[in-house]
């Protein structure tokens, strides 16, 4: 995951990714809007009734925008663009309201970023806080409150440089999190809960857009033999290996998960089998041509299945296993197609 991304979209990824429990973080664009829509409109009937229509209006425009845009995520459930028009938007209410009203309405410049800081990427929220700063200032330096206005000024980029640090902080332990919740430490490819959920978003797409998918379900071959004579060490060395041979091969498209001791898979998205098949041999032929130990060739069995109509990931990676388990049975060293 990239490391300038926002807390909030660092969390979603997460959620998408159903390592988080809850999808809580999906939602919190929506609730922010409701928030500030249920924070601004009594202030926008207040200053109707009291026939300010000037900021009333403004006031309205807001809340109506911030529940667009809550809609919007609700229906779309993308996240980026309200997150940017969100921040912005209570940016330029807090501008706005300065202007209008007076220098008393200053504190919303604190919640306004805070906000900011939770939904865009850090670079952006400082972006944002200091163009506000930079917008209110001919208003501060014009209200004669001169003391005031440099505490508010202070204030306010402490306030940042906390929220900016939290924000980076955040995101980097989540990157972290989420490293450690999806890849096998040993090889650095995806583990089985990564499997699962890329499994899952194919199944998901051939429902939708019938988008082919193929699988290769790889075992090495006596492998506990190799470990009790060369070693622990040398049997973990051996798996490296035979990770990298496979991600020299594979396609940009193709993903590469370690799913048990010395069992791998590969996903081949958008191909048919006939291609899963001829990457298999490829990758058979590879991992023997290569002296992985001096005495012996490390070889590997393979299982070959496409994704059918209505299955389900359980289903699919079944018929793949039960392939390999037909590879294994023939000799080891071969490929075989689920029925
Ligand atoms: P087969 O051809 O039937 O697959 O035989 P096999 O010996 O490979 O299979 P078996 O399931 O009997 O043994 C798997 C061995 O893989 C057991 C263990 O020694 C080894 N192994 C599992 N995980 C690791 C690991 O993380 N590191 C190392 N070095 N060895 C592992
Ligand atoms: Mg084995
Ligand atoms: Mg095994």
């Amino acid at each position: 995951m990239k490391d300038q991304s926002s807390a909030l979209e660092s969390w979603t990824y997460i959620a998408r990714s159903d390592l988080a429990p809850d999808r809580i973080a999906v939602y919190l664009p929506i609730l922010l809007s409701i928030i500030g829509a249920a924070g601004v409109a009594p202030f926008a009937v207040l200053r109707f009734l009291n026939g300010e229509y000037i900021v009333a209006v403004l006031d309205s425009v807001l809340v109506v925008s911030l529940l667009g845009l809550g809609i919007m995520v609700y229906r779309t459930r993308k996240i980026r663009f309200a997150s940017i028009a969100i921040s912005i938007l209570c940016v330029l209410g807090v501008l706005a309201t300065v202007y209008l009203i007076g220098l008393q309405q200053l504190y919303w410049a604190y919640p306004a970023t805070i906000v900011a800081f939770y939904l865009v990427k850090p670079r952006e929220a400082v972006v944002l806080i200091l163009g506000m700063l930079a917008a209110l200032a001919p208003q501060l330096l014009q209200s004669g409150m001169g003391i005031q206005s440099i505490v508010f000024a202070i204030t306010t980029i402490v306030m940042g440089t906390f929220a900016y640090a939290f924000a980076v902080i955040t995101n980097r332990q989540q990157a972290l999190l989420l490293s450690m919740a999806t890849k096998d430490p040993l090889t650095g490819t995806g583990n089985r809960r990564a499997l699962e959920t890329k499994l899952e978003g194919l199944v998901a797409k051939k429902e939708r857009s019938d988008v082919p998918a193929s699988l290769i379900i790889l075992d090495l071959d006596h492998f506990k033999a190799v470990n009790d004579a060369h070693g622990h060490a040398v049997g973990d060395q051996i798996l490296c290996s035979v990770t990298e041979i496979l991600n020299l091969r594979i396609r940009a498209t193709d993903s590469l998960y370690r799913i048990g001791g010395e069992e791998f898979v590969v996903v081949l998205e958008g191909q048919e089998i006939d291609r899963a098949a001829h990457l298999a041999e490829q990758l058979r032929t590879l991992v023997e041509a290569n002296e992985l130990v001096p005495d012996r060739a490390v070889t590997i069995s393979l299982g070959v299945a496409q994704l059918l109509d209505s299955e389900s990931c359980g289903d699919w990676l079944q018929r793949a296993d039960d392939a390999l388990f037909r590879a294994k049975e023939s000799g080891r060293n071969s490929t075989r197609l689920a029925a």
